[in-house]
Parts: structure tokens; sequence; C-alpha cells
């Protein structure tokens, strides 16, 4: 079967059995959000225990607070409701693994998928690239714990954003699927 074929037969056993959930509010229930990664490891809904019609999830490659991130969170307090936020980056994130520059450099080379070794991504595919993704900040991350830090942070310090939103800082642990607090990101997350 092909993925689209997978995909929707899988949709189909979903929506036989939709019930009650054809009715749930817009807003989510219970009032909260996640930013997160894109990593398929990650399955917020199991990892924090949601179901549909409960919370506002956003995800992005390393669940970086990106200026349409924070659009999101944004609409999801100012016109959905929500009063409390995580911010969920993980360990072994893909993010870590490359620079700047160093994607740039791949793009410019071909619009192939790059080949992941021991040193790194490199590029196997036959030209033309494009420059275009010089002028992309990619947001990468060197340090996992640091990039929750400034993600909270600069979340807190948004204009947009109130100061009676909490905002916690957690890494979510590939190999155990624990959740580990980042203590000096909850800190900066307080509600002011
Ligand atoms: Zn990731």
């Amino acid at each position: 079967m092909s993925i689209l074929d997978e995909v929707l037969a899988a949709n189909a056993d979903y929506a036989g059995s939709f019930g009650p959930k054809g009715s749930l509010a817009l807003p989510p229930a219970r009032h909260f959000a996640i930013l997160t990664c894109m990593d398929a490891r990650l399955d917020p809904a199991k990892y924090a225990g949601l179901s549909e019609g409960d919370a506002h999830v956003i995800r992005n490659a390393g669940g970086r607070a990106s200026n349409d991130a924070i659009r999101s969170l944004v609409i999801s307090y100012k016109l959905l409701g929500t009063r409390e936020w995580f911010v969920i980056h993980h360990s072994n994130c893909g993010m870590e693994l490359f620079t700047d520059d160093v994607i740039r450099g791949l793009l410019a080379n071909s619009l192939e998928t790059a080949a992941l070794g021991p040193d790194g991504f490199t590029d196997v595919g036959s030209g033309p690239g494009s420059n275009a993704a010089g002028s992309i900040d990619w947001l990468t991350i060197s340090d996992s714990a640091q990039s929750v830090v400034d993600d909270v942070t600069r979340i807190r310090n948004h204009p947009l954003v109130p100061g009676r939103i909490p905002i916690h800082g957690y890494i979510y642990d590939v190999s155990t699927g624990r959740l580990v607090e980042v203590p000096e990101a909850t800190k900066a997350g307080l509600p002011l």
C-alpha cells in the first residue's frame, strides 16, 4: 500500500468511530498550549495525555519560538483562551546536528536529500541548488537546555504575551519518554 492509501485507510477507521468528537468546542478545553519539535518520535498527545479538543500543540523543527510559533501562541491565548504554556525540546534533536552554514551549503549544492554520516550531513545530490537558504534563520540548537531557556525567555519578553501566563520549560528524553524540567527555563517563564 502507498503512504497515501495507508493514511486514507487509517483515516476511514478513525472517522468510523468518531462519535461525540464531532461536537467538540473550538477553544481548547484544558486551556493550555505546547510548543514542541516536529520529531517523529515525539507524540505530544501521548507524552502529555491529550485527547482531541484538550490543548493547542504547535510544532516546528526544534520546537523553537520562531515568529510564527509566537503568532500561534498569541492567537492561542487572545482568541482561544489558553492560560498556561509549555516549551518542550528533546534529547537527540536533529537541530543539534547542523548549523546555518551547513544547511545553507547543502542547499546551495542541491535540493536532494543529504546523507547523514558520523561526521554530519553531506550533500550527495546533483545540482542545481539554491542560495535562498541564506536569508533564513534556521534556528539550530547547540545546547538543548539553553535553547529551552532562550525560547521561554523570548516568549516571556514578547510585547504581545501577557505576564500572567506561566511558561514551563522541559526536555523530553527520547530514550525514556520522560519530561525533564529545565529549572532555569521555568524560572524565566514564571508569571510576572
Ligand atoms: Zn527535534
